[in-house]
């Protein structure tokens, strides 16, 4: 994807550069994400390649057996869900300076959603099953 983009939290202490591995942003609808997120969690693949400042006050919650989340100490915005193994980060687009550079175009763990909001346009949907047996390394654990 070229040249790394740069990102911050709402407070600007916790900043990262990262090399999406794509373009395409998704939205996880799990319950996790909705608490994490205060809102629809929309997520870019940045796996291998995010790295935050040395010195950014970021925090890390294991939010289940395989993932964690990272979000700022200061102000506490939320900037990442991780793998534990270090494999996986996909990171807010929110938080980067462009955010609008990654149309949503993937939906996961569609039935967690509540009927009360629904995304515009058109996307490919994963329900929590599918999404498992395709990424978790343990089917029982969840995102
Ligand atoms: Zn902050
Ligand atoms: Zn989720």
């Amino acid at each position: 994807m070229g040249a790394g983009l740069t990102g911050r939290c709402l407070c600007g202490a916790s900043r990262f550069i990262a090399e999406p591995v794509s373009d395409e942003a998704g939205v996880c609808h799990c319950s996790m994400c909705r608490k994490f997120s205060g809102g629809v969690f929309i997520v870019v693949d940045c796996s291998g390649s995010l790295v935050f400042a040395d010195d950014a006050p970021v925090t890390r919650f294991q939010s289940s057996e395989w993932g964690e989340r990272a979000f700022c100490a200061r102000c506490g915005s939320s900037l990442a869900w991780l793998s534990r193994d270090g494999r996986m980060a996909f990171a807010s687009v929110q938080a980067f300076d462009d955010p609008g550079r990654f149309p949503v175009k993937h939906e996961m763990f569609i039935d967690c959603k509540p009927g009360s909001y629904g995304l515009a346009g058109e996307t490919t949907t994963m329900t929590e099953a599918e999404f498992m047996a395709q990424y978790a390394p343990n089917p029982e654990g969840s995102a």
